[in-house]
């Protein structure tokens, strides 16, 4: 390995994400070189199919070229320029070909740095929004049960997940959580449909009594990815849509992990009052998100008085290296036909991995568009640490959140790479039931 002197101090100079660092006085940090298609290479020429898109963010591999084309052309033009007085062309157009790609009536795009930024930016219109409209006691939001939205403060406090909240609770504003449409959850006998529409019930229960102090119901459509890729029947978010028209309540569609092809449509939710994106957005490249929100929640702000405004903002809002990114993974889509692409790669993959979803050990196994989840009935406490590692020795980077397995690959994974993951996932299930 060249120069690993730096690897060596890596531990003490980087506090890295989601770690409890002590873990690692065992278990090395794996450097990475370099990245090509749906590999990441180390020094000493080992590689990793990244069978997780580096944290669900990369959608077209590393190293694409048309994606460091367009970056590298921006690079020559602008790298930056402050969005508050000041507008540039990537930031246009891409908010152009959003409005054209998302739901019908999200016509507004307001951008930030990440997820979870982008989250906050919902949570605050939202609640402002009824302010404007002179209802200041619709302030509340609700989300689902295991919920996962980011980890800023107000993000946590609609995300339902112990791990992350149970140090912070004494930060953290009080949000109900509703009963998630997990259809793991269905009583026996029910079918995944039937489980969700009574859990609507529930939730308009709770929005019959709640709803005057409810600014928005904040949703991961389709797949709630942190807890364990938890997946649900699409009659859910019908029914949410028009129960928070009645209840008038906003609905906040998080697609950050979901946007952008992933559920095997563009988008997963059909009308939410407000999208958020990030993630996938600029295909794995550059830190991008943006909230976009319909003309009716615009126009409520848009007033003389500049206290009515949003007045919130980040410093990197709507970066023209990341605008070029997305608008070059816009371009992919268009180009490449990816959506009906990934169908025929999904056929396949469901297919092939069908030795996996038989094993005796193999629990739940789901998938939708271009994810796939199951649960491994392993004996062993430490599932997700030994999993990581061997999958490591395999040639595989898999992240397994507690005993659920997941792939959620690049789009641009081939026949012969998925072959590859069944057969030594396959391999690691063995190894540890
Ligand atoms: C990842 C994620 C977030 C947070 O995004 P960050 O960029 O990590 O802050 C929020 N919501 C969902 C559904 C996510 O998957």
């Amino acid at each position: 390995m060249p120069n690993s002197d730096w690897l060596a101090r890596s531990r003490a100079a980087v506090w890295h994400p989601c770690t409890q660092m002590k873990r690692h006085e065992t278990l090395p940090l794996v450097p990475i070189a370099r990245g090509e298609g749906a590999w990441l290479y180390d020094f000493d020429g080992r590689r990793y199919l990244d069978a997780v898109s580096s944290w669900w963010v990369n959608l077209f591999g590393h190293c694409n070229p048309r994606i460091n084309a367009a970056v590298a052309d921006q690079l020559g033009k602008l790298e930056h320029v402050m969005l508050a007085g000041f507008t540039h062309e990537p930031a246009v157009r891409l908010s152009e070909r959003l409005a054209q790609v998302a739901p019908a009536g999200l016509g507004h795009c307001f951008y930030a740095s990440d997820g979870a930024s982008a989250v906050e930016i919902a949570l605050k219109m939202s609640a402002h929004y009824w302010l404007n409209r002179d209802k200041p006691g619709k302030t509340g939001f609700i989300s689902l049960q295991n919920s996962y939205h980011g980890e800023t403060l107000g993000a946590l406090s609609v995300t339902d997940m112990a791990l992350f909240r149970g140090a912070y609770g004494a930060l953290l504003k009080h949000n109900a959580t509703v009963a998630s449409p997990d259809w793991r959850n269905a009583a026996q006998g029910e079918c995944a449909r039937d489980f969700a529409l009574r859990c609507a019930d529930l939730l308009e229960a709770h929005l019959q009594h709640h709803h005057d102090s409810l600014a928005a119901f904040i949703v991961e459509p389709l797949v709630q990815g942190a807890t364990g890729m938890a997946m649900y029947h699409p009659v859910y978010l019908q029914r949410a849509r028009a129960l928070c028209d009645r209840y008038e309540v906003h609905l906040i569609a998080d697609e950050i992990a979901v946007g952008i092809g992933r559920t095997g449509t563009m988008f997963a939710c059909e009308q939410p009052d407000f999208l958020c994106l990030s993630k996938g957005i600029s295909g794995g490249y550059l830190p991008l998100s943006v909230v976009m929100c319909t003309d009716n929640i615009y126009q409520a702000f848009y007033d003389d008085e500049v206290a009515r405004g949003f007045l919130h903002s980040h410093s990197y809002s709507g970066n023209p290296l990341a605008c070029r990114a997305a608008l070059a993974t816009l371009d992919i889509f268009a180009q490449d036909d990816v959506l009906n692409a990934n169908r025929g790669k999904a056929a396949y993959f469901n297919r092939v991995s069908a030795p996996l979803r038989e094993h005796i050990r193999v629990q739940n196994f789901r998938h939708t568009g271009m994810i796939w989840a199951f649960e491994v009935d392993s004996p062993h406490g430490d599932f997700a640490r030994r999993c990581f590692s061997l999958a490591l020795e395999q040639e595989l980077l898999l992240r397994p959140i507690g005993k659920t397995v997941y792939f959620m690959p690049p789009y641009i994974i081939c026949h012969e790479e998925m072959d590859l993951l069944v057969a030594r996932t396959l391999g690691i299930v063995e190894l540890l039931t």
